[in-house]
């Protein structure tokens, strides 16, 4: 009867949602327990300068590799290391490893470059978030023009006086601002305006259809005209083929971050490939692909 299905479908629902419960909670367990475990690891991927063809910049990607599971996509856990308010300590050991990570290589003689850091909007609300990168500065010895932060253009939709005090604190602590995943918020763009900033990173959604598609080729090409009059430079994210990196090039795309160029690499592959002071040459000839 309707009565019956009706129920045997409620208590089926009811057990895909206590199965899904308990894996979250599972999940939060462990990941309680993996900063002191030392799960975590950061991978870097390169940022390419078009016009140098040389690595301009790192994206410092977290890494969990649990246990049983394996590596653990940070799509799957951030979302939970955020609702959990674990992202705080969690990002706060990002930030420390990416810092020293960049020190060590600057003392070891290799190229100086940029380390991005992914910040949450906890984070970022958090009180201390100021004194915390002042203090991972100092005790790593970074200087601050190396250390860029990425945030997302939701955090315009919090407290803007709020927002305006940290990140105005942060620049004149003289560290790097970028607005990760650009054009995929359902912020406005007014926050441009007020908010200091020094870049924007175009969001790989945008580059997905760019090659087929000409609206979307007109919305990169108008982003990118926009943040350079506000004087900001840009980074283009995702690129896979030669051809995005040749049209991203026409439209003065100051950077591309790809896995054209580079997949996220472990430190030592990447400082291998610092160390070899690796020209991409990609008008013209193969670019490096793959991983290094
Ligand atoms: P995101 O900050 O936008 O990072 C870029 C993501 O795009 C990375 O995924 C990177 O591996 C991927 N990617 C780069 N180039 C290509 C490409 O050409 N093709 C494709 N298919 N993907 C590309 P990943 O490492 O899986 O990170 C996913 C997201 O997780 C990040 O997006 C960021 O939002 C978050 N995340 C990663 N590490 C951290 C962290 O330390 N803290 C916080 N709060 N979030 C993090
Ligand atoms: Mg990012
Ligand atoms: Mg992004
Ligand atoms: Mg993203």
């Amino acid at each position: 009867s309707v009565k019956e299905n009706g129920r045997s479908s409620y208590q089926f629902y009811n057990t895909a949602m206590a199965k899904k419960t308990y894996e979250r909670l599972a999940l939060e367990r462990d990941l309680r327990l993996a900063l002191e475990r030392k799960e975590f690891l950061l991978h870097y991927q390169p940022q390419i300068g078009l016009e140098t063809g040389m690595v301009g910049g790192i994206e410092a990607l977290l890494r969990w590799r649990h246990p049983e599971r394996g590596l653990v996509s940070p799509e799957v856990f951030i979302p939970v290391a955020e609702e959990s308010r674990l992202i705080v300590p969690i990002g706060e050991w990002v930030l420390y490893t990416a810092c020293k990570q960049n020190k060590a290589w600057q003392d070891a003689g290799l190229p100086k470059v940029q380390v991005a850091v992914n910040l949450s909007i906890h984070q970022f609300q958090h009180a201390e978030i100021v004194d915390t990168i002042a203090r991972i500065l100092r005790e790593t010895g970074l200087s601050p023009q190396y250390l860029e932060l990425e945030i997302t253009e939701s955090i315009a939709m919090h407290d803007v006086e709020q927002v305006i005090r940290t990140l105005q604190a942060l620049w004149d602590m003289g560290v790097n601002i970028s607005i990760d995943d650009f054009g995929t918020g359902y912020s406005s763009l007014n926050y441009l305006k007020h908010f200091p900033i020094h870049r924007l990173k175009i969001d790989k959604s945008f580059l997905d259809d760019m090659v087929s598609n000409a609206k979307e080729r007109e919305i990169v090409a108008a982003i990118i005209v926009m943040a350079h009059s506000l004087g900001l430079q840009v980074t283009a994210e995702g690129a896979e083929s030669l051809e995005q990196v040749h049209i991203l090039n026409g439209y003065r795309c100051d950077d591309v971050q790809g896995y054209i160029f580079s997949q996220p690499l472990p430190a030592r592959a990447f400082a291998e490939l610092l160390e070899k002071r690796k020209v991409y040459y990609w008008s013209g000839k193969a670019v490096g692909g793959g991983r290094g």
